[in-house]
């Protein structure tokens, strides 16, 4: 089967073809790293992750580049509200200053990537920081003005978006002309309502002269139109062009990005250099609490320290999120998270108990495990579909080598880790008084006293671990919340 991908560019689902042959360019908007991602978030990154590995399992080399906003993304998304660094920075009580935000941005970037780590998401070649792209962002500001397409208004450079009939073309809500404009602050001075700043100026300009707006020391000299910061969609349309060239292939992000910061980026890009910004766009639904966003700002967002302390594995949570297709919004549910993570203790489980001999005799001839794994995921990404197929392929399957051979396959497409979980669940070397008693049991059982024997599984639970018996084979676990992420 080929490779397809929704494009929501195209609004369906298209082969996919790299610009060269073998190498695919890959750009994911980051974080703002100005708290710790929430779930919601870390579904958008399991999502590219599942892309990134399908990509490499069809034989091409993946450039992967994910930014890091630390400047300029304001509450509101679009140009209205307060800057979330700043935000960030009185929460924190810090003086604001540029040094200051890029602290606290440097420690929510290394605290987001360390739980990319435990989610098992292979950690992005390039993660830039904006605030180190300035001057790319400014190149680009001061090509759109020349041309004709930026004016200023008291507050900031706006991007005229009556000027580029192609204006929404992701389908945005509030393209030129259209009334639902409801992300987008209200704003007399702009032309449009759906235009978008592409600087904001660190003081207010209007007829009584300078007004200072709490932003002030916060930023960048900016001749001839004056001190500011950048508006969010320019540093996606510099950091990307810098690291991938334009146009590049795939270009990611969550769905509420459709509305206004991916069609800014398209816009800005396209006129700038008179090229499409990428080729293709992937978007992933939201994890949507019953009460609706979950959002930082909103103070309701469970991160996955949070599910750790409820004894979930993060990779169960992994598990949890591609049980889902990423194209179908996620409605979050503690329960469900915790039966995915029963689910998949039960799994590795199986997969520890199969036959030694399965375990290491996996080759790498094609079976219809493994043309199953790869057709569900070569097609936009089917995770439910190929999740089914491994508990099919346990059930049933009567070669043992081509289960090892599939679970091989699953993991590096699904990135679940199923056989290190499956080696590590079993504990080779206990403490001593777990190993007095599992040989005091062996007698028992040797003498066929089950009473007592039934006794000691009861003691070693208590411990901390679960016996299992196979055959003549006595098998010790620890429960998956116990173990290490690998
Ligand atoms: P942010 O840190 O707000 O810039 O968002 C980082 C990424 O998470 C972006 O790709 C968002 O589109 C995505 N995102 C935000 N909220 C959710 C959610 N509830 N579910 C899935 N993705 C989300
Ligand atoms: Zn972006």
């Amino acid at each position: 089967m080929s490779l397809v991908f929704y494009n929501t560019l195209s609004k369906k689902k298209e082969p996919f073809k790299p610009i060269e042959s073998h190498n695919v360019g890959l750009y994911s908007c980051g974080p703002t790293v100005y708290d710790d991602a929430h779930i919601g978030n870390l579904r958008a990154y399991v999502f590219v992750d599942v892309l990134k590995r399908t990509l490499i399992e069809q034989g091409f080399e993946v450039r992967h580049v994910m930014n890091m906003t630390d400047v300029g993304h304001l509450s509101g998304d679009s140009d209205g509200g307060d800057d979330k660094m700043s935000k960030a920075l009185k929460r924190e009580e810090l003086p604001l200053s540029k040094e200051n935000m890029k602290i606290v941005g440097q420690k929510y970037a290394k605290r987001f990537l360390d739980d990319l780590k435990s989610l098992s998401v292979i950690i992005p070649d390039e993660t830039p920081f904006a605030s180190d792209h300035i001057e790319a962002m400014q190149g680009i500001i001061k090509i759109l003005h020349d041309k004709g397409y930026v004016y200023k208004t008291s507050d900031g450079l706006y991007f005229d978006t009556e000027k580029f009939p192609d204006y929404g073309v992701l389908g945005s809500t509030c393209a030129v002309g259209q009334e639902n404009v409801s992300r987008i602050e209200k704003n007399p001075e702009k032309k449009n309502q759906a235009d978008f700043a592409v600087w904001k100026f660190t003081q207010t300009r209007n007829k009584h002269g300078n007004m200072p707006n709490g932003t002030e020391g916060v930023g960048w000299d900016f001749e001839p139109f004056g001190n500011g910061f950048p508006g969010w969609h320019i540093e996606c349309s510099a950091m990307s062009r810098e690291y991938l060239g334009q146009p590049f292939d795939i270009h990611t992000g969550g769905i509420d990005h459709v509305g206004t910061h991916h069609d800014g980026e398209i816009a800005q890009s396209s006129v700038a250099f008179d090229s499409p910004l990428a080729n293709f766009w992937l978007h992933n639904e939201h994890l949507i609490l019953p009460e609706g966003k979950m959002a930082k700002s909103e103070g309701n967002s469970i991160t996955l320290s949070d599910l750790k302390d409820k004894g979930v594995h993060p990779i169960a949570f992994r598990y949890y999120l591609l049980q889902t297709h990423y194209r179908s919004p996620l409605s979050f549910s503690l329960d469900a998270i915790l039966a995915a993570h029963t689910a998949l203790e039960r799994l590795v489980v199986s997969i520890a108990l199969l036959p030694k001999s399965a375990k290491e005799e996996g080759d790498s001839s094609d079976s219809d495990f493994v043309t199953s794994l790869s057709d569900a995921l070569v097609d936009d990404l089917d995770t439910p579909k190929a999740i089914a197929s491994i508990h099919e392929n346990l059930r049933s399957s009567p070669n043992t080598e081509s289960i090892i051979e599939g679970l091989k396959k699953a993991d590096n497409l699904l990135g679940l880790n199923l056989l290190s979980l499956a080696d590590n669940i079993i504990v080779h070397n206990p403490e001593t008084e777990v190993k007095e008693l599992l040989q005091k049991r062996a007698e028992y059982k040797k003498n066929n006293n089950w009473d007592e024997a039934d006794k000691i599984r009861e003691k070693v639970k208590e411990l901390g671990y679960s016996i299992v018996d196979q055959g003549e084979r006595t098998l010790l676990m620890r429960p998956l919340s116990r173990l290490e992420i690998i």
